[in-house]
């Protein structure tokens, strides 16, 4: 059963923990994933600031070569003097800045009328440039209409488009940006410049990230792609199948962004898209973009999380080591407050307990004190016992009783106990001292029982077999008693000062119930009895003994003495009642032999009746009574 409990809560702990902990990691994932979006954005962001300055370059470096061309000798040369020599050296110029740069796929001479002069085309494959066989006119074309607009040595550009030949698009499809301008000699306009830029070379050049997961993207004006190594969803805006390749369409928010920010970025929870919006071409703008999937971000993470999986794997099985212990520990506390919740249960259905200290302090009660007492709880915490619930004559035996406890451990018996109101009460009270290792008291538990009512009970149940009814006297019975044990007290103490018996009988009696009534008669006893009882000292025994008959003990009393005594009741007797009421007394020195002082005593009383009543007679114990 208890390894079953153990399982059990092993089982619950484990869970609870595996909870917990799987909780933790699942935030961590989260945050991790966050950071992973944050930071590979921030990289990207860094990345097209960079390919930003790569473009600027180049665009630096087209503008300084097409002015080198555009004012080189060979140029006026064959501008001046149109021979084939000069055709020959221009061309082969052409061709090595062609075969260098790489990114002039034609450099032409377009004369005032739109016809090509000179041409020389340049084979990416091959990288070789060479004088094109066939020239054109291209007056037609749009972009030989804006550069008529340029002014003389103005540097314009056309373009991003794909390259057409004699009306038709190339395959495969070449995008260019064509650098024109207008040559002049002497003042007097000579003809065009033309440089065709490819911009699928130029810009798989730029957009080389050193980071491997990086390519950049080239978008355009209208949102379509005119770079990628996607090459299938390139020129959406003049290749009708690819329409649906439009970044504002599949991104609107981040496309929305790009229009009003330059640069920045974009999480959509699937794609990271990080832009940078460039103008290659003066009033066109160009948006750089990098575009991350979401497993692409994972595949960025990857180290992190297995890092992350790597550490809440050691913390859980951390966690299963830890777990029996702490278990046990956990069992163990609940096992010991359920103790500590059903020790209180049992002592508030208990008598008062109260709980002290060493000093006795008051630190624990349970509600049984409280109700006894009156004081609440935490009015008694701290409070000395002493002081609080016993009497102040009573403290000095308290306290021996506590210093006895060091030895014996407990001490039960009658104490005398006041409430807060002051009302005082008698209790059985058991003291327990509870002795810590060491072998020293560490606290008292003491518990009260309430005994006054028993006590009252007791009190009326001795007064019914000792008293008598209607004087309150004691009765017959306890007069024996006290007889015998002041007879004892002679036979072992023969010494001690004399003890007198009187016995007193009130004369004609009956005549005093025959004339006034048996309740008037009544109330001569008990005017008697109160006589007698006021009449003689604290120490001395009175009783009724028959029905008129009263019995009184004087201890320490000479028969000398008594018989003063006897005789000043006897008078009082006389003079306290209405009716003449007189009483006869016979009395004796006690001795060990009680039925004979008895008698001794009763033998005088009959004396004074004899010799005519209301008197005191004396019967000797050394009289003989035979
Ligand atoms: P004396 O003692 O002087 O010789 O005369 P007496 O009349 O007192 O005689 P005795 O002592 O022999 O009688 C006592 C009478 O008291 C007998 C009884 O009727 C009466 N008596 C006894 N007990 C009571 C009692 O409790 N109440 C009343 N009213 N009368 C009682
Ligand atoms: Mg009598
Ligand atoms: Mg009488």
């Amino acid at each position: 059963m208890k390894v079953r409990k153990l399982v059990g809560s092993l089982l619950a702990t484990t869970l609870f923990f595996s909870a917990l902990i799987s909780t933790y990691y699942y935030q961590k994932y989260q945050s991790l994933l966050a950071n992973n979006v944050e930071n590979t954005a921030k990289e990207a962001l860094h990345q097209l600031a960079y390919s930003e300055r790569e473009y600027n370059n180049v665009q630096d470096q087209i503008s300084s070569i097409s002015d080198l061309l555009g004012h080189s000798q060979s140029l006026y040369d064959y501008l001046r003097h149109p021979n084939p020599k000069n055709l020959a050296i221009l061309e082969e110029v052409w061709s090595s800045v062609a075969v260098n740069q790489k990114w002039y796929t034609q450099i032409r001479f377009l004369n005032l009328a739109g016809r090509e002069n000179v041409r020389i085309n340049y084979d990416f494959k091959t990288r070789t440039a060479a004088p094109a066989r066939k020239l054109q006119d291209k007056s037609e074309r749009e972009y030989f209409l804006y550069a008529q607009n340029l002014k003389d040595d103005q540097i314009g550009s056309w373009g991003i488009e794909l390259e057409k030949e004699n009306g038709d698009l190339i395959h495969p499809y070449r995008p260019s940006v064509r650098i024109m301008m207008p040559v002049a000699m002497n003042g007097v306009r000579e003809g065009y410049l033309v440089l065709n830029i490819d911009v699928q070379y130029l810009s798989s050049r730029l957009n080389y990230s050193p980071v491997r997961d990086f390519n950049i993207e080239l978008i355009n004006q209208p949102g379509f792609y005119v770079a990628s190594l996607h090459s299938d969803k390139l020129y959406g805006d003049i290749i009708p199948d690819r329409e649906r390749f439009n970044f504002g369409l599949m991104h609107p928010d981040i496309w929305q962004n790009m229009g009003s920010e330059k640069m920045g970025f974009g999480y959509d929870g699937k794609h990271l898209i990080a832009f940078n919006t460039i103008e290659f071409v003066p009033g066109e703008p160009l948006h750089l973009i990098i575009d991350l999937s979401q497993e692409q971000l994972l595949e960025r993470a990857e180290r992190d999380i297995d890092d992350l999986a790597q550490e809440a794997l050691f913390v859980l099985s951390l966690m299963l080591v830890f777990a029996l212990p702490i278990t046990t520990l956990a069992l163990h506390y609940r096992r010991h407050s359920i103790e500590s919740k059903l020790a209180r249960a049992a002592l508030d259905g208990m008598t008062a307990v109260m709980i002290s200290d060493t000093s006795h302090r008051i630190m624990m009660v349970n509600q049984e004190f409280e109700n006894m007492m009156g004081y609440s709880s935490n009015r008694l915490r701290g409070w000395n016992a002493h002081n609080l619930i016993f009497l102040p004559e009573d403290i000095e035996n308290i306290l021996s009783i506590w210093s006895k406890l060091g030895v014996e451990h407990v001490w039960e018996g009658e104490v005398r106990c006041r409430t807060k109101l002051n009302h005082v009460f008698t209790a059985i009270m058991r003291i327990q001292a509870i002795m810590a290792k060491s072998g020293k008291v560490s606290y008292y538990i003491t518990s009260l029982v309430d005994i006054s009512e028993r006590k009252l009970l007791e009190e009326k149940l001795r007064n019914l077999s000792e008293k008598d009814g209607l004087t309150s006297l004691w009765n017959r019975r306890k007069f024996e008693e006290q007889l015998t044990q002041h007879a004892n007290m002679f036979e072992r103490y023969p010494d001690t000062p004399t003890t007198c018996l009187a016995l007193f009988d009130i004369d004609h009696f009956k005549r005093i119930n025959d004339e006034l009534g048996h309740d008037e008669g009544d109330k001569v006893i008990l005017s008697v009895a109160e006589t007698l009882q006021e009449g003689v000292r604290n120490t001395d025994f009175v009783a009724r003994v028959g029905g008129e008959e009263f019995a009184v003990i004087m201890p320490h009393t000479s028969t000398q003495e008594a018989e003063v005594v006897l005789n000043r009741l006897r008078v009082a007797v006389e003079q306290n009642s209405e009716q003449s009421v007189t009483v006869s007394v016979g009395y004796s020195d006690l001795t060990a032999d009680r039925t004979r002082t008895y008698k001794c005593a009763d033998i005088a009383l009959y004396e004074s009746k004899s010799a005519g009543r209301n008197r005191v007679s004396i019967c000797h114990s050394f009289d003989d009574i035979a």
